[in-house]
């Protein structure tokens, strides 16, 4: 039996892949699925604007954002609920000339990736989202980026998950790991004992806290906090994703106008803040006057899972039977779809190119453990 501790988007991905491929697995959830930053994020898919081509980490965004359009079919036929992909293009917008050339340069390094990227000018900025206003300069046009509406992906999976077999025990607390000196022997939860060969540890913001994880295994996740809010808008108002200076606009079928987000280190504090909602409604209204006139509908705060080289750990670690899926930090979203699969593959013992740069032992840890 698999256990897999936290039922976010990437424990429930995880889970759904591992039932598919024939393996019992249980999810143990400290609170709801689908709730934590799962919930909370903005559900863009946008590796190339946020800069990521030609680093080692752009091959794994790639395979996971190329994933989606098969993955959202899926889960809507394994479970019934549509997960509203819209791979639209995202624009982002600049303002000055300094930001301008800073962006041409993004779309050339996406454009030596084989990437669709093109400078926009002002005039054709404008067309593309007439809201951006008098004062843009131009802006890129990353086409096939976009966006999925990631609480209805939350339910999508869970309800895979369960036509899947898969059993989500949620509202428990929070589980710890069980291990001997050279592997894992289960979980320990408020209802007891849960044996099991193989745990994987996808509790976000919470991986590095985990209790049980002996010191040799544990990994150095820590929460960053993102606040946001949303406005209710006339739906000709934006049509896609659009990036501004100190803000993104993510326009969703609902008519809600998604404001995001800040970027605040506050342990495992999720208030919202009048400080961090003026932040974003300064930036977005200084780019987009239009807004001003819209009726503020919800707000809300989570906490992105980080880890200090910015990749996240996934795969194996010094100690058997115990494998990570965490600190996926601004793109959680994007990869879980590639995220499931490589953690999949992992446990049948294959790791490949795209995902060797985010093993957990990259860090050093001694792999005798998985050697023995
Ligand atoms: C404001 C904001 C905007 C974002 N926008 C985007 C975006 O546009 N695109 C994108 O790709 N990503 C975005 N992200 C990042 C993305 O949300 C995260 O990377 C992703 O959701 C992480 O998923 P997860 O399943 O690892 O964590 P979570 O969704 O946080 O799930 C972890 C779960 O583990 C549970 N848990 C914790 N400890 C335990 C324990 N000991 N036992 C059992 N359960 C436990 C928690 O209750 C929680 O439900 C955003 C994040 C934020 C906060």
């Amino acid at each position: 039996m698999i256990v897999v501790l936290g039922g976010g988007l990437i424990g429930l991905g995880i889970a759904y892949e591992l039932a598919k491929r024939g393996a019992e697995v249980r999810v143990l959830e400290a609170g709801e699925p689908g709730r934590a930053a799962s919930w909370a994020a903005a559900g863009m898919l946008a590796p190339y604007t946020e800069g990521l081509a030609g680093t080692p980490f752009e091959a794994f965004c790639a395979r996971s954002l190329a994933l989606y359009p098969a993955y959202v079919e899926e889960l809507r036929e394994a479970g019934g609920v549509d997960a509203r992909l819209k791979i639209d293009g995202i624009v982002r917008a600049a303002y000055t000339e300094t930001e301008a050339s800073a962006l041409r340069a993004q779309v050339d390094a996406a454009r030596q990736s084989g990437v669709e990227a093109a400078w926009l000018e002002r005039r054709e900025v404008v067309r593309a989202e007439p809201a951006l206003g008098p004062n843009v300069l131009g802006g890129a046009l990353f086409a096939g980026e976009g966006q999925v509406d990631n609480r209805r992906l939350g339910r999508a999976l869970a309800s895979a998950c369960a036509a899947r077999g898969v059993r989500i025990d949620a509202g428990g607390g929070h589980v710890a790991l069980e291990a001997d000196a050279r592997r894992v022997r289960g979980v320990r939860s408020r209802d007891g004992f849960v044996p099991a060969s193989v745990v994987v540890n996808a509790t976000g913001a919470w991986a590095g806290e985990l209790a049980g994880v002996p010191p040799e295994a544990r990994l150095p996740v820590f929460p960053v906090k993102g606040q946001m809010l949303a406005l209710a808008m006339s739906r000709a108002l934006m049509r896609r994703v659009v990036w501004v200076p100190g803000a993104y606009l993510v326009p969703r079928d609902d008519g809600r106008l998604l404001v995001g987000a800040t970027v605040e280190d506050a342990a495992f504090d999720v208030r919202v803040t009048a400080g961090g909602i003026r932040s974003l409604l300064d930036a977005a209204l200084a780019a987009v006057p239009a807004l001003r006139d819209l009726a503020l509908v919800e707000t809300w705060a989570g906490l992105r899972p980080a880890s200090p080289d910015g990749l996240p750990y996934l795969g194996a670690t010094s100690l058997e039977g115990y494998f990570v899926a965490a600190g996926h930090h601004r793109n959680g979203v994007l990869l879980a779809p590639a995220t499931a699969r490589a953690l999949a593959d992992a446990l049948e013992g294959k790791v490949d190119d795209a995902a060797r740069p985010l093993s957990p032992l990259r860090l050093g840890a001694p792999p005798s453990a998985l050697a023995s």
